[in-house]
Formats: C-alpha cells, sequence, structure tokens
C-alpha cells in the first residue's frame, strides 16, 4: 500500500459516489477493498465487507479468524469481526440502514448500494433479500474512474514492476532461456521464476505461444516443444509491491515481445516491421485528451493499411494497476477520454491461424505534460535467437 494513500482515495471514491448518486459502497472480494484500504479478504466463503457510507463511519466485517490479518491505515475504517454462527449478513444489512437516509424521505427513491464486481453472488442474493427496495450497482461505477487515474505513488509502483519485467525481456532478448527442444510449458516456468528473481511477489501469467499456437493470444502453454524457425510470443507478467512486502499490495508488470528462434524469412520479418509500426503508432496517439477508442484505430490503421487487418482480432489494450486488466479499455466504442495519469497496455497483435502470431505490448502512462511515456523499454525489435 502507498503510504498515506488511502484517506486521500476515500476523499476521490466519496466525490464520486455523490456524482454517481450512490449512498452506500460495500467491499468485499476483488482488488477496490485492498486498493482503498491495503487489506484483500481472503476468497474463500466467509463474509468480508468494507461499508463506506457517503458520510459517516466506514466499517469493515471480517469473520473473527480473519481479523488478526486486519491492519488498517489509521483511521481509515473500524473492524466488526463476526464469529461463526453469526449471520453476518444482518450485521451488514443494518450498517447499510444505519447509513442510508429514510426511504420515505424522498418519494419513491429507495438508498443506492454499489457492490464489489467480483463479490460472491450468494452474498449479492442474500444482501438483495436482507434489504428490499435499495437499488444495486457495481462498485466498479464509482471505482474504476478514480482507480483510473494514478497517483504518484501508484505510477512509481507500475514503474519498478515494469522495470523488472523488462529485466526479464532482456535475459530472454539475449538467448539465456533456453527455447528449442524444450516444452513451452518449461520455458513459462523459467519467465515466472525470473519474475520472481526481479522483484515479484507473484506471477500472474506466463503465456508462451510457439508455432501455430503464437496465433492464440492467451494460449495457455503446454507440452508442445518449441521449434526451430518459429516465433514464440511471450506474454509475462506479475506484482510487484514497492518494498518488497509479500503482504502489501502490488502493482501489475505485464510485457510482450516476441522472439524467433533462426533467422525470419522475410514474411516474417515484414509482419513485424509492420507490427512494430502499428505499436508505434498507439502509443504516439495516447494522449491526454484523445479518446480510448482512437489508440485503437491508430494500431489498427496501420496494420489495415499493410493488409493484415483480419489478423488482428483484438482491442489494442487495456488499463493496468492493482489489478492486470481494468479501465481504461482501448477499445472500439470506448469514448472516454484518456487523463494524466491514466496506465495502460498498447499490444497489437498479428495472428495468422495454424502458421504464426505475434504481438508487441508495453506498458505506457500518460504523464503529467499529457504525453504518452513508455514504462517498457526492452528492445521492440523481434529479437533472432539461433537454435
Ligand atoms: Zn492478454
Ligand atoms: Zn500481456
Ligand atoms: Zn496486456
Amino acid at each position: 500500500m502507498v503510504p498515506s494513500a488511502g484517506a486521500d482515495r476515500v476523499g476521490r471514491v466519496r466525490e464520486r459516489m455523490a456524482v454517481e448518486g450512490v449512498d452506500v459502497l460495500c467491499l468485499s472480494h476483488g482488488a477496490d477493498l485492498p486498493w482503498l484500504t491495503g487489506y484483500r479478504a481472503m476468497p474463500l466463503e466467509r463474509l468480508t465487507v468494507l461499508v463506506l457510507p457517503a458520510a459517516g463511519e466506514p466499517v469493515l466485517v471480517v469473520p473473527r479468524l480473519e481479523a488478526p490479518r486486519v491492519s488498517p491505515q489509521a483511521d481509515l475504517f473500524t473492524v466488526l469481526a463476526w464469529d461463526d454462527g453469526d449471520d453476518p449478513i444482518d450485521l451488514v444489512a443494518s450498517l447499510v440502514r444505519r447509513s442510508v437516509r429514510s426511504p420515505d424521505a424522498d418519494a419513491g427513491a429507495g438508498p443506492v448500494v454499489a457492490v464489489s464486481d467480483r463479490a460472491w453472488a450468494a452474498s449479492l442474493l442474500a444482501l438483495q433479500s436482507a434489504l428490499p427496495g435499495v437499488t444495486w450497482r457495481p462498485s466498479s461505477s464509482v471505482t474504476a474512474p478514480v482507480r483510473a487515474v494514478k497517483d504518484v505513488g501508484e505510477i512509481a509502483a507500475l514503474r519498478a514492476a515494469a522495470a523488472a519485467a523488462d529485466r526479464v525481456a532482456v535475459v530472454l532478448q539475449a538467448g539465456e532461456v533456453p527455447l528449442v527442444g524444450r516444452r513451452e510449458s518449461d520455458v513459462s516456468g523459467d519467465l515466472g521464476d525470473l519474475l520472481l528473481a526481479e522483484g515479484h511477489q507473484q506471477v500472474n501469467f506466463a503465456i508462451v505461444g510457439s508455432g501455430p499456437n503464437a496465433a492464440s493470444p492467451h494460449h495457455e502453454p503446454g507440452a508442445r516443444i518449441v521449434g526451430p524457425d518459429e516465433t514464440v510470443v511471450c506474454d509475462f507478467g506479475g506484482a510487484l509491491a514497492l518494498g518488497g512486502d509479500a503482504g502489501a499490495v502490488g502493482y501489475c508488470s505485464d510485457i510482450t515481445r516476441t522472439v524467433y528462434t533462426g533467422t525470419p524469412p522475410a514474411e516474417i520479418a515484414e509482419c513485424y516491421e509492420v507490427l512494430r509500426a502499428a505499436q508505434q503508432a498507439g502509443v504516439v496517439a495516447a494522449r491526454a485528451g484523445v479518446a480510448a477508442e482512437a489508440v485503437d484505430r491508430a494500431t489498427r490503421a496501420v496494420i489495415d493499411d499493410a493488409g493484415y487487418g483480419e489478423h488482428f482480432w483484438h482491442r489494442t489494450g487495456h488499463g493496468i494497476g492493482i489489478e492486470e486488466h481494468e479501465d481504461p479499455y482501448l477499445v472500439e466504442g470506448n469514448g472516454v477520454l484518456l487523463e494524466v495519469g491514466n496506465a495502460f497496455s498498447v499490444e497489437p497483435g498479428i495472428y495468422v491461424t495454424g502458421r504464426f502470431g505475434m504481438r508487441l505490448e508495453d506498458i505506457v502512462v500518460i504523464g503529467e505534460d499529457g504525453e504518452p511515456e513508455r514504462l517498457n523499454r526492452a528492445d521492440h525489435a523481434m529479437v533472432a535467437l539461433g537454435p
């Protein structure tokens, strides 16, 4: 957790609650709670909910046996532990009732409660029966736009995570991770080990797609043996907490580099130059005040013009922070304007089914001057690695 950030975030969240007309925010599983408080609920069946009213004291309802894990930042919330045999839904419902204006106060308009997008359905269904007359919203309607604008501490954490991922990419591109003759899953394991060695506390994914598998963007690395004269897409990332505290909330890295096991033939080398130009066009387009979808259009235009349009069939990128995928999404139809403090991937790909694939991904932040800055600096070329 970034020092002293919590109180500021609660303030920003409450401003957004007012804009959205949300009376109470109920944060359970998912990233909103650790982002706001530094506490991550265990993803088990027992109920944890932070009840944050628009005004008044926030209360964290937590199972008694997990309460010792809670070390709240001073003054952020009080802890209310429940015992096995208690009904925690009752507890949360009474806190919500206590926090909202009387439904009769405004004719017909019941209270609005926002619940974590990733809360268990079972918890939400129980809360819904306990609190009739409430209008329910996803917590992301409040938190996503706030989380999308990173503070200084968050940018520093993203920068450190990207630098660590870059160091792994440099090892890969130097040919120090053996590829040819090994299973994709073994190469993936090596990349994960390197992420940990470079300071990540957690590996989120290490996609290794070789040969025809490189044309599957979210390929699950498996038993296929990497061969000579193939593209190998390596897309890896994890979470890194500044200070290296395993219990702290980490920020994510996410980088893709494509390497070639041999000397690439002209067709693949030319295709890669298209991809590289597309990625560059996307990064350059990503300025404050520009619509998120304009970045997607910028990468796609380069790939379309080169005749590969039908082979690029995913969005250009996603926001990144405490979660590996969050707002803003760089996708056609997303007209939200980019702003200072946004952090996201720019990751076009070209996938020729059954033959080869390639992707190039950096994390980009929009700096104080409104200009894009790449956090990943590892060689953007498709490095040729001899077998
Ligand atoms: Zn992905
Ligand atoms: Zn990625
Ligand atoms: Zn990504």
